[in-house]
């Protein structure tokens, strides 16, 4: 007996993420020329390293695309009052473009209040009610950037969306619940799975396209994936050796899947790309 094995082609993040770059970065020239720099704020409080090195990243992207940003990092003390003054401060300065708060901030301080201080106009995390509500009735606002980055990878497969059935593992404000969105949006037939789901694969042996947007590593593995299908992993976790690894055990579910991401190199990167991309694009809002 003979077992047929197939290799997923896997979805280069790293690289994807250098093109759109390259592209941002080409825009942004456009925009210069006409005397307007794309400017994005980045607030940080507390002295969480995780965050710290997020911060940076995203702050090299920036310089990398010839942004203005500018990094502004407050110690644990900040009051919750001190905060919403430097939010309306970046609200009114017309050199910003976009305003990112840090999460999580330290528990004194409302996550949810922060967020909705900022102008819906420099949401570029896409976590404002405005945004939310735009994505929910399909207007205009900005996209969260993780299941944004997410569409984009389809797009660079050239998937067609349209009667696919798309399981979306996570319910998240910021991940599980805008992708069901944003994959509804492009006509699939869309289930979202959680926490409190029964049989899980049940669900996922069904689907065209898996998103898996959990935290837990090998919540999906080989069994639970329909021959050919696209897995998109946008879980980050660690493995025994404490190396970065996804929700979905990679190295078995290649040998079913059609498409699949890696993690490090899939999601992750295009995640601080789509900030970059929403950035540029409140600035050429901003200019018309
Ligand atoms: P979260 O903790 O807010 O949400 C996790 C979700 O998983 C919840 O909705 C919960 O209902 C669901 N869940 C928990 N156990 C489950 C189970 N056994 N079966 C099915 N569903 C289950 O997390 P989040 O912020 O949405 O992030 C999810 C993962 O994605 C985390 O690993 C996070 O680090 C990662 N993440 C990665 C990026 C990136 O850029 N790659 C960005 C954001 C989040």
């Amino acid at each position: 007996m003979t077992t047929q094995t197939q290799s997923a082609h896997i979805i280069d993040g790293v690289e994807l993420s250098r093109k759109l770059r390259e592209e941002v970065t080409a825009r942004t020239q456009t925009l210069k020329a006409r005397g307007i720099t794309p400017g994005l704020a980045v607030v940080l409080v507390g002295e969480n390293p995780a965050s710290q090195v997020y911060v940076r990243n995203k702050v090299k992207g920036c310089q990398d695309c010839g942004f203005h940003s500018v990094l502004e990092q407050y110690d644990a003390g900040m009051t919750e009052a001190e905060l919403l003054i430097r939010i309306a401060a970046l609200n009114a300065d017309p050199a910003i473009h976009g305003i990112l708060v840090q999460l999580p901030v330290p528990a004194h301080i409302n996550a949810n209040k922060v967020i909705e201080a900022i102008s819906p106009l420099k949401d570029v995390d896409g976590f404002h009610i405005a945004s939310a509500g735009a994505l929910v009735t399909g207007m205009r606002g900005f996209w969260p950037c993780t299941p944004y980055g997410c569409m984009k990878m389809l797009e660079s497969i050239s998937y067609d969306l349209r009667g696919k059935h798309a399981v979306v593992i996570g319910r998240s404000n910021i991940v599980g619940k805008p992708m069901a969105l944003m994959l509804l949006q492009k006509n699939a037939t869309v289930t979202i799975c959680h926490s409190a789901t029964k049989d899980l694969k049940a669900f996922t042996l069904q689907a065209d396209v898996i998103v898996a947007a959990v935290g837990k590593r090998n919540l999906v593995t080989a069994d639970m994936v329909k021959p050919g299908a696209v897995v998109l992993d946008v879980g980050m976790n660690r493995n025994d050796e404490g190396k970065l690894c996804g929700d979905v055990n990679f190295e078995g579910v290649r040998q079913v899947a059609g498409h699949i991401t890696p993690v490090p190199g899939g999601v992750g990167p295009m995640t601080i790309t789509m900030l970059l991309v929403n950035t540029l694009e409140a600035a050429e809002r901003a200019a018309k």
